[in-house]
């Protein structure tokens, strides 16, 4: 095994204890500058400007910080927000949802339950499948495409 698959192999079986405990300096070790703002900082990327917000591909999105499935493409639709937007979270456990009353805004933020980083938030314009919007930054999120011939 070499070091890049033993590394994800550890990101996949990482503890959740574990995850919560990492320092500012671990995790800066770990994220580059923008997913460190993002992920530990509750920092947003400008609209327009991620890597997925226009991204149709079917696959699973992933926490950046900690490799936890969060969002399926299944869930993924087109909100104009500029950011990418998902109707429900993979699975109901695998996020968070906290009051924020940070910028004279009430906003309820969304924050991966496995490893407590920040992904964005949750608004109540979403579609009709849930009525929820989980606006979430491409910073904190890592794309595994489907493969080909994959059973649903
Ligand atoms: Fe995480």
């Amino acid at each position: 095994m070499n070091n890049d698959s033993a590394e994800e192999l550890n990101k996949s079986q990482s503890d959740p204890a574990q995850e919560k405990a990492k320092s500012d300096s671990e995790w800066r070790e770990e994220l580059d500058p923008e997913q460190f703002h993002v992920l530990r900082e509750k920092g947003t990327e400008r609209a327009f400007t991620g890597k997925y917000w226009d991204l149709k591909d079917a696959g699973t999105y992933r926490c950046a910080a900690c490799g936890e499935p969060l969002f399926s493409s299944d869930t993924k639709y087109d909100s104009g927000s500029g950011w990418p937007s998902f109707y429900q979270p993979a699975d109901a456990a695998s996020v968070k949802e906290l009051a924020d009353h940070s910028h004279g805004m009430i906003r309820t933020e969304v924050t991966c339950a496995k490893c407590d980083s920040h992904l964005g938030h949750v608004f109540p314009d979403g579609p009709p499948q849930t009525g929820l919007r989980y606006c979430v930054n491409s910073a904190s999120l890592d794309f595994e495409k489907q493969e080909e011939g994959d059973a649903e």
